[in-house]
């Protein structure tokens, strides 16, 4: 063969094999820009990181991978965790000995070697050729063995960090053709863009939603008055908006400067929880300063854990995350709510513990947004209810019976619903004042207002008042004549046992009661009041110390007189028979 024809095969040669590696860039060109393309039309994070990690495993042979993320779920520290894993157990243990999930594995950022390396931004090898990690310390310390990998690829966008995709081909100490360094190198640059706006883009969706629940929230409770109530509905639209397993609600108690557990809500056996919340059983009162809560009252800032080894575990249920927001109006702390551990709903649409929830920055945000709305309108509802309550006894006062009486009136009226109204008066008050002295007769009037409410607080919808000096009364919706008389009975009973001591003497005080039944004894609503103080008119005049009810024990005159002849002939012959006490001769029989 003539040299000339030996140099045109060498230079045919040469050319077919930059044609051949031309075509295996532009393939590569090629994937990259399809990856990239793909890459950009997965909305979630999830299935854009399988993707990635499918990519970059077929690319380079790699049996395994997982993908690191930086997360928001340490606000003192910057973490890295498992957002994605293939080829890897589900679990792993870790240094305490707990078995913990993979998705929770997470490292954090330090200034070590490893992190130097990260920094650099290029795909770098992390076994030497014996399978022993480059960076032994960090390995150590962070138990990266659990990852599996052999190389590490760092996910850059804007020179921040994001994360880190590490992958391994089950040898341990393989190394990397330069091409797919390099093709690993391009793939995760793209890959860092897409995950950064995917990221962003489900955080915004995730802000929008809140800013959603806030307003709902918002205009649900706005215009509650009632205290209880409102902290009831405040920590149940809490639990629902964080998908929270338990939570709490701590009031400041202003003279101990405790935090007191007054509501619990969440996951809680009902016994327990009824008991927390009626205040039949008690808690035990933190420090400010104290525990989780306590910390967030004094620093006055939300306060999270994510990591249950931080968290002490004093139940037999494991609390893997917690958060405390604290209440504040103005200057003023008002209490704390608390959040431990997120639920999920299962196929059957039960809520079921979420062993990977954690509380993220977007829920503290979210707590802090409904915090401040709860502290908003339990500070208008306190206001409220200090000006309906009356202090001496702590019963609401004679304002608030008016707005009630009118309000279940109406309520009656348009359900059908009856309800009894009583009115009770302290015997011989006056004289007992004169005797021992108004202050022994203000302590006499908060015994027997105690009494009141105790025995109402047991019948849902049941409230007492203070109507005037020492007159009571009870609105009971849906209780008959009978009911109602069976329940202010006890109060009278209680009243009658009372021994108050006073300068070794033991004091005696008894009451009188009346009750009318709406709209079976008045059939108008304004004339209720004037019934059942007849009744309890009745009572003072055959005696004291008992209980009279209208259109039962007594048929009033106003009853004669306010109903048409018509209306009084359907009434039952019982009633009408029975013969009218007149004011004049109910003086004479006392
Ligand atoms: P009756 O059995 O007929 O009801 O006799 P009474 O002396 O109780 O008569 P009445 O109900 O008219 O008297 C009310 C008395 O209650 C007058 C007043 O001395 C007393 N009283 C009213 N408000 C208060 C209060 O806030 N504190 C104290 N200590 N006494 C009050
Ligand atoms: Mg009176
Ligand atoms: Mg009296």
């Amino acid at each position: 063969m003539s040299e000339e024809s030996t140099d045109l095969i060498e230079q045919r040669d040469h050319f077919r094999q930059l044609a051949v590696s031309l075509d295996r860039e532009v393939a590569v060109l090629r994937s990259l820009l399809q990856s990239g393309k793909g890459f950009s039309e997965i909305l979630e994070i999830e299935p854009l990181l399988d993707a990635v990690m499918s990519v970059c495993r077929e690319r380079c042979g790699m049996k395994n991978s997982v993908v690191l993320l930086r997360d928001d779920l340490d606000p003192d520290s910057v973490n890295y965790r498992v957002r994605a894993f293939y080829g890897l157990p589900s679990r792993f243990m870790d240094k305490d000995g707990n078995e913990e999930e993979m998705l929770l594995f997470r490292l954090p950022a330090d200034n070590g070697l490893l992190w130097q390396q990260v920094l650099q931004g290029d795909v770098f090898p992390v076994l030497d050729m014996l399978g022993q990690p480059y960076f032994q310390t960090a390995w150590d310390r962070w138990q990266l063995g659990v990852l599996q990998a052999n190389v590490w690829c760092p996910l850059i966008k804007g020179g921040e960090v994001l994360g880190m995709l590490a992958m391994g081909d089950g040898t341990r100490r393989s190394a990397l053709l330069s091409t797919q360094m390099l093709f690993l190198q391009e793939v995760c640059a793209v890959a860092a863009t897409n995950i950064d706006s995917t990221l962003k883009y489900g955080k915004n969706l995730k802000i929008l939603a809140n800013l959603q629940t806030l307003y709902d929230i918002n205009q649900e409770l706005a215009n509650l008055n009632d205290f209880k109530d409102l902290t009831r509905k405040t920590l149940r639209s809490a639990v629902n908006a964080m998908g929270a397993q338990k939570a709490n609600l701590m009031l400041l108690n202003r003279s101990t400067g405790l935090l007191e557990i007054a509501l619990v809500d969440g996951d809680i056996p009902e016994a327990i929880k009824n008991g927390i919340n009626s205040g039949d059983v008690k808690t035990r009162a933190f420090e400010v300063g104290e525990g989780n809560a306590g910390v967030a009252a004094r620093t006055r800032r939300p306060v999270r854990i994510n990591h249950r080894s931080r968290i002490p575990q004093v139940g037999k249920h494991p609390v893997h995350c917690i958060l405390s927001v604290p209440l504040v109006h103005g200057d003023e702390l008002i209490g704390v709510m608390n959040m431990t551990n997120k639920v999920c709903l299962d196929e059957d649409g039960e809520r079921v513990l979420d062993a990977l929830g954690l509380f993220t920055e977007t829920d503290c945000q979210l707590a802090l947004g409904l915090a401040d709305q709860a502290a908003v309108n339990l500070h208008k509802a306190r206001l409220y209810d200090a000006s309906v309550t009356d202090r001496l006894t702590g019963l609401k006062n004679s304002r608030h019976f008016e707005e009630q009486l009118a309000a279940a009136l109406q309520h009656a009226d348009e359900t059908g619903e009856r309800f009894s109204l009583a009115v009770t008066d302290l015997d011989h008050f006056k004289k007992f004042n004169d005797t021992y002295g108004h202050k022994i007769g203000d302590l006499v009037l908060s015994e027997t207002a105690a009494l009141l409410s105790d025995v109402a607080k047991d019948i849902p919808g049941v409230t007492a008042f203070r109507y005037g000096g020492e007159e009571f009364c009870l609105l009971m919706p849906g209780l008959s004549t009978a009911e109602a008389k069976a329940l202010v009975e006890q109060w009278r009973e209680r009243v009658e046992a009372l021994a108050l001591e006073h300068n070794g003497e033991v004091l005696k005080v008894r009451g009188s009661v009346g009750i009318c039944e709406y709209p079976l004894h008045c059939s108008l609503g304004p004339d209720l009041f004037a019934h059942a103080d007849d009744a309890l008119y009745h009572s003072k005049a055959t005696g004291r110390n008992r209980t009279s009810c209208a259109g039962v024990d007594v048929v009033m005159d106003s009853t004669v007189r306010r109903t048409g002849p018509e209306e009084l002939s359907l009434m039952p012959p019982s009633i009408a028979s029975l013969p009218p006490v007149t004011v004049s001769n109910a003086e004479s029989i006392d």
